[in-house]
């Protein structure tokens, strides 16, 4: 037996940060003491930091889902009009949220691989002036897509709807310039670029989202934005806080300030382009038309069932890739780059591709993606500046 180390290259949950899990073994703590106010003060300083806004941003004790559900019941009133864009498996269930809670919901859907353009969500809020808010994905994690939040965010802007946007994989990979844009709601979760475990979902509310919530009157309890504002504003959280993912997330966010957040995004776009130079080089196809820098979706060669290919991985190398999600498993395979992935995970994960592959009848030559993933580091200006751990 030779030894494999076990690796997670999924796009949530991702590596953790080793200093962070560290720190969450320091929880045998009280909430209610002005020993955690003070930690829990200063994760949600550096989580707005890092947010880069100057409106509010607020945590809570959920998957990122939850805080998906705590945008819908807090900020509308049933029957609402709204727009959701649902170009994959995360884009579906915004549409679900919205139906649970009784909006009246336009669902602009796309194939799985495309987005929702801009010019379609113009029309629809043209057609619909009284639309209350526009639902989308910056990252569509199941297909690997991108959409174009800045464009999208200048034509709601100019609306009475708000902006409601899952970035819990578009944080830490692509800009996001909340103030700047208009972004009026952000979502995120720990398990992603946060490079610590699943448990915490975040949300920056805007002027305009506060709005609304004065007039929504959907029922909710658990979350409850203003309740949650308040709490934040004392150092608390409105119930007991998941004190070990508050310390991980306190030690991860020191971190994330130091790389520097503009560094941790030009990180996964570096080691994406890396991958889609790899993937090309060794016959592969993208997945996604407009490509996004959190996860690369790539089809199986052409009779393989990619599940092979996410069974080499964990066979072979102990490490954990994602197959496709609903229709797309099978014929997908997806590699993450957001949070704690370097160049060196990036060398190894392309050449087990490489033997992967060759096992299956993929007959590619050894070191061609490889060799492309080290031209785009020696290529890349200056290397990616991730702080050493
Ligand atoms: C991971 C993810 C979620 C959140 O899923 P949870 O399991 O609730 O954390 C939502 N949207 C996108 C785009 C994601 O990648």
């Amino acid at each position: 037996m030779y030894i494999r180390k076990q690796r997670l290259l999924t796009p949530g949950p991702t590596p953790l940060y080793p200093p962070a899990l560290h720190a969450m073994m320091a929880s045998d703590i009280h909430h209610r003491t002005e020993e955690f106010r003070n930690v829990y003060k200063s994760a949600l300083a550096d989580l707005k930091e890092v947010y880069g806004t100057q409106g509010d941003v607020l945590c809570f004790a959920a998957s990122g889902t939850g805080a998906m559900d705590a945008s819908v019941s807090n900020l509308f009133s049933k029957g609402d009009k709204v727009v959701v864009c649902t170009a994959g498996k995360f884009g579906e269930r915004w549409a679900e949220i919205a139906k649970a809670y009784g909006l009246d919901a336009n669902v602009l859907k796309v194939e799985y691989g495309e987005v929702v353009t801009p010019d379609r969500i113009e029309a629809a809020l043209k057609a619909e002036p009284g639309t209350r808010g526009v639902f989308i994905q910056a990252s569509e994690t199941s297909t690997g897509a991108e959409h174009d939040v800045k464009t999208i965010a200048e034509i709601v802007k100019k609306t009475d709807a708000i902006f409601v946007v899952d970035a819990i994989t578009g944080l830490g990979t692509m800009p996001l310039d909340i103030d700047g844009w208009g972004l009026d709601v952000v979502i995120g979760g720990s398990q992603k670029a946060f490079m610590i475990p699943p448990g915490l979902a975040f949300m920056s509310v805007s002027a305009k989202a506060w709005k609304h919530a004065d007039k929504a009157d959907l029922p909710h309890y658990y979350f409850n934005l203003k309740k949650e504002k308040k709490s934040g504003d004392g150092g608390e959280s409105s119930w007991t806080p998941a004190t070990s993912l508050i310390l991980a997330l306190g030690e991860a966010l020191k971190y994330i300030k130091k790389v520097g957040m503009a560094h941790l995004i030009e990180n996964a776009q570096l080691l994406a382009r890396a991958t889609r130079e790899a993937t090309g080089e060794l016959g592969l196809e993208l997945f996604a038309k407009r490509p996004g820098s959190s996860v690369t979706a790539v089809r199986a060669p052409a009779g393989m069932d990619s599940g092979a290919i996410v069974k080499g991985f964990k066979e072979r190398f102990g490490a954990i890739i994602a197959n496709g999600q609903g229709s797309m498993k099978g014929q997908i395979f997806r590699m993450a780059h957001l949070g704690y992935f370097d160049f060196a995970d990036m060398f190894g994960v392309i050449a087990g591709l490489e033997i992967i592959l060759r096992a299956n009848g993929h007959n590619v030559e050894l070191g061609k993606g490889v060799a492309a993933v080290q031209g785009v580091y020696e290529a890349a200006k200056s290397a990616p500046k991730l702080a050493a751990a």
